[in-house]
């Protein structure tokens, strides 16, 4: 019997449904085989997923492709052509493939990424003097630095050590 988790799917290419003009598509591969199995330790291998165990669905970026597997569908996104879209999903197959034959090796990931703090969390920690040294108010900083964690250096007078008992 084959040990492929994977042996047989279709796939097609569309336009996403919000943006029926776009000059990309978004290859569907339908699976025939289930794959719920194999998404804790897709969710250990593939560096950065985001894995929600209860709704199994486990989300992925490399290469600026996002991909999204299902128990019975992987999506890939965006894709310029038929040709493309045909080799990255041969890749993500194989790589499901290979993950599912090393299972044995591998410790499964049941835990999805943590979410950045919360606007309201970093504001308590900054010194709310609205000084703007950092180019916005100290409001207005806690939402970027919740964005975009690198911002953390241009408030001066923010504790590291506070910002990283918050994540
Ligand atoms: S530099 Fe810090 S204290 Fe000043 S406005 Fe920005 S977040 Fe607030």
């Amino acid at each position: 019997m084959s040990e492929q988790l994977i042996q047989s799917f279709d796939m097609n290419l569309a336009t996403p449904e919000c943006f029926p003009v776009v000059d990309w598509y978004r290859a569907g591969v339908q699976l025939h085989d289930d794959i719920t199995e194999v998404l804790p330790y897709l969710n250990a291998e593939l560096k950065s997923a985001d894995y929600d165990h209860g709704a199994k669905i486990l989300l992925w970026m490399s290469d600026n492709k996002k991909y999204a597997f299902r128990p019975c569908e992987i999506v890939v996104a965006p894709v310029e052509s038929r040709e493309e879209a045909q080799r990255l999903v041969n890749d993500i197959i194989s790589i499901v493939n290979d993950i599912w034959i090393r299972r044995n090796e591998i410790e499964p990931n049941f835990e999805g990424k943590k979410p950045p703090p919360n606007v309201l969390d970093i504001y308590k920690i900054l010194p709310k003097t609205n000084c703007k040294e950092c180019g916005f108010t100290c409001m207005a900083f806690a939402s970027a630095l919740r964005a975009d964690s690198t911002k953390l250096s241009l408030c001066p007078y923010l504790s590291e050590q506070d910002y990283y008992k918050l994540i």
